[in-house]
């Protein structure tokens, strides 16, 4: 058995709005993303540990914000095409490990719901997938509340011996 680990990090600015996209579900807030697609920092930072553990570049290469069809694209979408990719070259998921960077919104209450969104889009056991959640104690742009990120661990696992 083969296994690759890879990394993903997204940020995105709040702006107007009601509502923030997290890992598919979407929390009521006092502001919006701005962003391109839905601004979902969790998918997005996911999409690119699945690409970069199975050494295929980043999400702005395979969906280029600059590309209006990617527009308001809701990013459980991106997931499921990066999975298409992997599924191709023989990869399935073993496990992924995602932190949520921000003051607000808090997600105790939305948290098994993400994780199970997610693990479906990954097609796995609901205990392979973990979500943290940190605030940066007021320190920096996440903790002035202008912004979110998430951080994203992944491992692949595929049966080739390449
Ligand atoms: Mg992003």
């Amino acid at each position: 058995m083969n296994i690759k680990v890879g990394t993903g990090f997204d940020a995105h600015a709040f702006g107007p709005g009601n509502s923030v996209a997290l890992g598919g579900i979407t929390l009521e807030h006092d502001h919006g993303v701005i962003a391109h697609s839905d601004g979902d920092v969790l998918l997005h930072a996911l999409c690119d540990a699945l690409l970069g553990a199975a050494g295929l570049g980043d999400i702005g290469q395979h969906f280029p914000d600059s590309d209006p069809q990617w527009r308001g694209m809701a990013s459980s979408g991106f997931v499921t095409a990066v999975m298409a990719l992997l599924h191709e070259r023989g990869y399935a998921v073993g496990n992924a490990d995602l932190t949520l960077l921000a003051q607000a919104p808090r997600i105790g209450p939305h948290r098994e719901a993400i994780c199970q969104h997610i693990a479906g889009l990954l097609g796995v056991a609901r205990d392979c997938v973990n979500l943290k959640a940190t605030t940066t104690e007021y320190l920096g742009f996440i903790g002035r509340a202008e912004g979110l990120a998430a951080l994203a661990t992944v491992l692949l696992v595929s049966n080739s011996v390449a």
